[in-house]
């Protein structure tokens, strides 16, 4: 079970509010604030995948959440996620109070595999390089080159991939791999269980490496390892498209 949220009229709402073009950062960070909230809240979602207003929540394969009411999810997830949104603007555009309510759109979709379910979040990655790639280009162009935002359309209509690299760089100077990861390869928000092994004597416990805890003069005999799981939400900006990011991650898809 998949859902995604989607700013509504985020395109007029990133103008009203000045957000900085192609990529405004703090925007973002307000989106994966949000999301981190809803996955706080809900532990059933494992995984969330953020780019530009949008965010996609994966809840493990056999949630029970809500009897798996589809109006219930939807609205009070959806809701949540717009509260948080609107809830911590000021902490990310203290500058830059709000001009009217921003709201989301949201849509569960069942997906019938974890083969599907990958080709899902490789195909919103693959969206987040397309669109950045092409932003980055339209904005050097108005921004630096002084075309206007049509004569930009223009420019780039019809250009490959290998094209909009090569006028970043020969008119730009700008080498697209060296751009932020949060905006090549969007926000992935994913459930991580942390497996530390600890080392202790008479009912005293520590982390490994902690010092001072277990006394040296302690016989190894006497020392008894336990491993301890807790379980923390992590952001990374890194590649889910190939097989690494889920190959140690079995818990995912399980
Ligand atoms: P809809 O209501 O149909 O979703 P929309 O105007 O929200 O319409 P989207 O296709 O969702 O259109 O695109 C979102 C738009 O919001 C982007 O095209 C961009 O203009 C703007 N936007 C969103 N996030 C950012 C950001 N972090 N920095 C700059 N612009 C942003
Ligand atoms: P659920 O999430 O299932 O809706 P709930 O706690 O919201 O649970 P409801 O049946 O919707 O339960 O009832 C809302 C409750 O919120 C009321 O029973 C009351 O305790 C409280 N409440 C709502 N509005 C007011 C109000 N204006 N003044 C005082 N209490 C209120
Ligand atoms: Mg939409
Ligand atoms: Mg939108
Ligand atoms: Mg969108
Ligand atoms: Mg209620």
């Amino acid at each position: 079970m998949v859902l995604r949220i989607d700013g509504h009229a985020f395109h007029r709402l990133s103008e009203e509010h000045n957000f900085e073009k192609p990529n405004d950062e703090g925007a973002l960070q307000l989106m994966d604030h949000a999301a981190r909230d809803v996955m706080n809240e809900f532990k059933d979602i494992v995984l969330a995948f953020g780019e530009s207003d949008e965010y996609s929540f994966l809840f493990r394969r056999s949630t029970a959440l809500y009897n798996r009411r589809e109006a219930k999810i939807l609205t009070t997830l959806t809701s949540l996620f717009t509260s948080s949104y609107v809830f911590n603007w000021s902490k990310y555009f203290p500058e830059t109070p709000l001009k009217y309510c921003p709201s989301f759109d949201g849509r569960i979709v069942l997906y019938p595999s974890a083969t599907v379910v990958r080709d899902y979040f490789s195909w919103r990655q693959a969206d987040t390089h397309i669109n950045n790639l092409y932003n980055t280009v339209f904005w050097a162009l108005v921004l630096k080159g002084g075309q206007t935002t049509t004569e930009a359309h223009a420019t780039l209509r019809g250009t490959v991939s290998s094209q909009k690299h090569e006028m970043l760089f020969s008119r730009f100077g700008v080498n697209y791999n060296d751009l932020p990861a949060r905006f090549r390869k969007g926000s992935i928000v994913v459930r991580e269980e942390i497996t530390t092994s600890v080392q202790g004597v008479d009912g005293v416990v520590a982390a490994s490496g902690a010092e001072g805890v277990v006394p040296p003069t302690t016989p190894q005999s006497t020392l008894k390892t336990k491993v301890r799981t807790r379980t923390t939400v992590e952001l990374y900006h890194c590649d889910i498209i190939g097989d690494e990011f889920w190959d140690s991650r079995p818990n995912l898809l399980a």
